[in-house]
Order: C-alpha cells, then structure tokens, then sequence
C-alpha cells in the first residue's frame, strides 16, 4: 500500500510493487509510489482501448469543460503538488509553484483548441472537406526535468482531440503525477485518462504495443531513436522532442552587464536541466572577458540549497545519474579550459552542483560538444560572423539558439541561417502554449504546442463527394 497510486481504467490502485522515490536536496527516501507491473501497464493500455470510442464521440464542448475542471482543480492543489515538485525534482519552491501555474495555463489554453478542417473545393462538381479524427490510445512518456508540466503537454492535447492516454513519468518524478491522477480520475470518464509510473522498465511495452497509436516522448535522444526504433514494427505517430545544444551567439554591441543576466537566466534555469537553456554562450572577443566576468559574478552570486529553503536559487541537479555525469564533465572542462566561477561541490549531502561557468574552451572540447543538462556554461570567444554560425550549426542537435544585439536587422540576418526549430534574439526559453516547438536533426521529429502541434494528435481525414 503506497499513498501513491496508479490510475488505471478509472481506478487508483495500488502496483504490484512499490518504487523508492529520493529527495536530490538530501538523498533520503521521500515517497514510496506504485510501480506498474507489465500486467498492470497492459490493462492501462485495454482501458483506455475501450474508453476511447465514447470519449471520441464526446462532443468538443464537453472536453473543453473537462479540462477547464481539471485545469481548476489542479490551481485548487497547486500547493501540495509544488511542494511535492520541491520534493522529487528538487528545483526551488517558487519555481515548482511556478511549474504548476504553468501547467494550469497550459491546460486551459488547450481547452480552446479545435483540431483544424478546411473545405478545399465546393463548387457544381464536388465537394471536399479535409477533416481531422483522435488516433486512438496515446502513450505519454515523461522526463524529470519538468514532470507535470511535460505530462501536461501530452495530456490536454491527447484528450482535447477525443484521443485516450497513458501517462508515464520518469522513475525518479513519479510522484506529482501521480498526485495529479487523483484529480484525473474524479474527472473525467474511467480510462480515459491512465497514469502508471515504472522503474525504466515499461517504455518499451509501450512503444511496441498493438493497441497504442501515437508516442509522444520528451527525454533524451538516445531514447528517442529507441522509441523511433521500437514503434516502427506498428507504425505509431510519433511526436518526440529530444536533446539541445543551443547556442548563444552574443555580438560586440550588446549592453555586457544587462545581456549577461538574460544569458545567466537562459542558461541556469531549473539548475540548467532544460530541453532548451543556452548550452554554449559564442561572445565577440572585444568583450569576452567582460562577459566572462560579469557571468562569474552572477554564478558566484548564486545560493544553492535545498529548493525549500527561503533564499535558494538553485536547487539540487534531480538524480545521482545526472550528477555524476554534470560532474565529470565540469572535472573535464577544468583540464580543457579555466573554471571562473564554481566548478566545486558543496560539502553537503544532495547532488548540488555550483553553478559553474567555464571560459577558453573551443569547439571539439566535450563541454562545448555535448549536451551537459545542468549547471555549467562555456563561455567561447569569436572573432568572424561566418565562422560562428557554422560552430553554431556544427552539432546533430538544432532545438533553438539566440542571437543578442540591439541591432535588430543583423541579428535577424544571422537568426535565419542558424539551423534550430527556434532561434530567439535578445531572449531565450522564452515559450507558450501557441508558439509551435519543434526541432531540427536530433534534436526531435514533429511539433508540440500550437495548432501544428495539436494536429499531430489527430488523423487526417478526407471527404470528397461527387455532385
Ligand atoms: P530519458 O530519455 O532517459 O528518459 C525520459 C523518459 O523515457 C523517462 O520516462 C524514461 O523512463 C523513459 N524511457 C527510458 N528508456 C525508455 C525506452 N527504452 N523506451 C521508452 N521510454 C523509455 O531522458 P531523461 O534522462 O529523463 O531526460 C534528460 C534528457 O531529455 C536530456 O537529454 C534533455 O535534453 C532531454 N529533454 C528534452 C526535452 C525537450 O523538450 N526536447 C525536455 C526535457 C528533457
């Protein structure tokens, strides 16, 4: 018996077993959840077979009235559930608030969406019609970085659309989530809404599954080609938002002081463990030491503590695994080049990490190269616009990258041959639910949010009649 349950076919059940859940901040223990056996996820995915012809035939209007309520219910538990974001993820407790509100803002911008249809011809001969339909069960599977606001953008377009779903969290964040599934499930229809979490052991019964229709995945690239490989045999839908790169290309005439707060912002949110925060900073020379400097003064400015503490800016990284990977690149980047500001772990128990900006690095340098998904930014001096747009470019990833300077035209100019699904200037992460997000090589196939992204959940369909 766990106080965490699974939501399956309308129920909250317990699992077959139970999964241990670790506080970053202090290593210990926190939560005990529900842990789907494959026999469990099997009747989450029969149970949202059979709820989907009702749900689908569900006129829009009552969807949309499901997910405002879901989107009320959620604001009326947002403290818990941000408390219990603190808990698992680690971030600080205003950011996990933040998370939530986010969440709510999210679900109630999908609660307008209608999938898009067009006449594409109606005259004395015929008459067609494109229309789109719900695909049927989708699986939902979730990274660490942001749970409940990830879950959410799978969530509310899947059911929006008439679509079923499975969500699955990632083994260390299940917690929030499953909290959540308490508010699903006084809500809407039994199976319509299904969330199982696991210990990395079910993805894959998911994304090979006969009766499930579309994948959408957020995590790294290297499960990405994994899900792509496994659902290929079903030819899912797949939508998968991947690893990043970005690239901060700032130019010679940017105000140093103001533009290194946006770019410290840009790059140590949620302790740097985000899809899309500026993962190497190209700075002209005739102000990169400034830049260096300034960025270091902000690091070293930082407070790194338990996301509870009043005052924290910067909480743990989320998982052991993280941690040792953030720390050996950082140990790498020191013998590459100079670590201006952290750099060094605090003697205290939980996976903290200074935020750490490291400067005289180049391209080929594994912290230049890599997606590092935590608190450490190399700062690269650049001398030639052509030549930092192709270092820029010269990456398997392409999610976004930003250009900084008050000459608007020039960094348009430059914005446009930089190959990233985004590229903003003179801002970063900057994001919403109508602003389409999509990334270029391995950075991800298909669109989340927006219309473009709404209309992945559906089916074209058309309808031609001879007049
Ligand atoms: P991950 O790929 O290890 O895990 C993500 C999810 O996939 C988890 O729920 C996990 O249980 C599940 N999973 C693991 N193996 C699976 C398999 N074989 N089949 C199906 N599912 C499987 O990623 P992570 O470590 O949780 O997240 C970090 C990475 O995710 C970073 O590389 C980051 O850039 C990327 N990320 C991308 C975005 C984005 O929007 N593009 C957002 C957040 C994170």
């Amino acid at each position: 018996m766990t106080d965490y349950k699974l939501l399956i076919g309308g129920e909250l059940i317990d699992g077959d077993k139970t999964l241990d859940v670790i506080n970053p901040a202090t290593e210990d223990v926190f939560a005990q959840v529900s842990w789907a056996s494959e026999a469990q996820a099997n009747q989450a995915v029969a149970a949202a077979k059979k709820a989907f012809p009702a749900w689908a035939k569900t006129p829009i209007e009552h969807r949309r009235a499901k997910l405002l309520e879901l989107a009320d219910a959620l604001a009326a538990n947002a403290d818990v559930l941000a408390r219990l974001l603190t808990s698992e993820q680690g971030k600080p407790l205003p950011e996990a608030q933040g998370e939530v509100a986010w969440t709510e803002g999210y679900l109630r911008h999908y609660a307008t969406l209608t999938p898009s249809s067009r006449v594409i011809q109606d005259d004395e001969t015929c008459r067609i019609e494109a229309r789109r339909e719900p695909l049927g069960v989708v699986a939902g599977i979730v990274p660490w970085n942001f749970p409940l606001l990830v879950a959410c953008w799978k969530l509310g377009p899947a059911v929006i659309t008439g679509n079923t779903i499975i969500i699955k969290p990632a083994p260390t964040t299940p917690v929030a989530t499953l909290k959540f599934g308490e508010l699903c499930q006084k809500i809407f229809p039994a199976g319509v809404i299904n969330i199982i979490a696991d210990n990395n052991d079910l993805g894959p019964l998911l994304t090979s599954h006969p009766d499930i229709a579309k994948v959408t995945f957020t995590g790294s690239t290297a499960t990405g080609k994994k899900i792509a490989s496994s659902s290929a045999d079903t030819l899912k839908r797949l939508t998968l938002e991947l690893g990043g790169n970005d690239a901060a290309i700032v130019l010679d005439d940017v105000n140093v002081k103001e533009t290194a707060q946006k770019i410290y912002g840009g790059a140590f949110m949620n302790g740097g463990q985000v899809c899309m925060a500026i993962k190497r900073a190209y700075v002209h020379e005739t102000i990169y030491d400034d830049m260096c400097n300034e960025l270091a003064a902000i690091a070293d400015s930082a407070v790194v503590d338990d996301g509870f503490k009043q005052g924290t800016t910067q909480g743990p990284i989320q998982n052991r695994m993280q941690y040792d990977k953030v720390s050996a690149m950082i140990k790498q980047a020191g013998q590459d080049g100079t670590i201006i500001a952290g750099g060094t772990i605090p003697d205290m128990k939980g996976y903290f990490i200074r935020p750490t900006i490291v400067r005289d690095v180049k391209d080929g340098h594994q912290i230049v190269d890599e997606e590092q998904f935590g608190p450490v930014l190399p700062v690269i001096s650049f001398s030639d616009i052509d030549d930092v747009i192709s270092r820029a470019n010269a990456s398997d990833y392409g999610l976004g990258g930003s250009v900084w300077s008050p000459d608007i035209t020039k960094a348009c100019e430059i914005a446009n041959r930089i190959e990233s699904g985004t590229v903003w200037i003179n801002q970063h992460v900057t994001i919403a639910p109508n602003v389409p997000m999509a990334g270029y090589k391995k950075s991800g196939i298909g669109v989340e949010q927006s219309q473009e992204g709404l209309d992945e959940f559906t089916q074209m369909k058309v309808l031609n009649i001879a007049k």
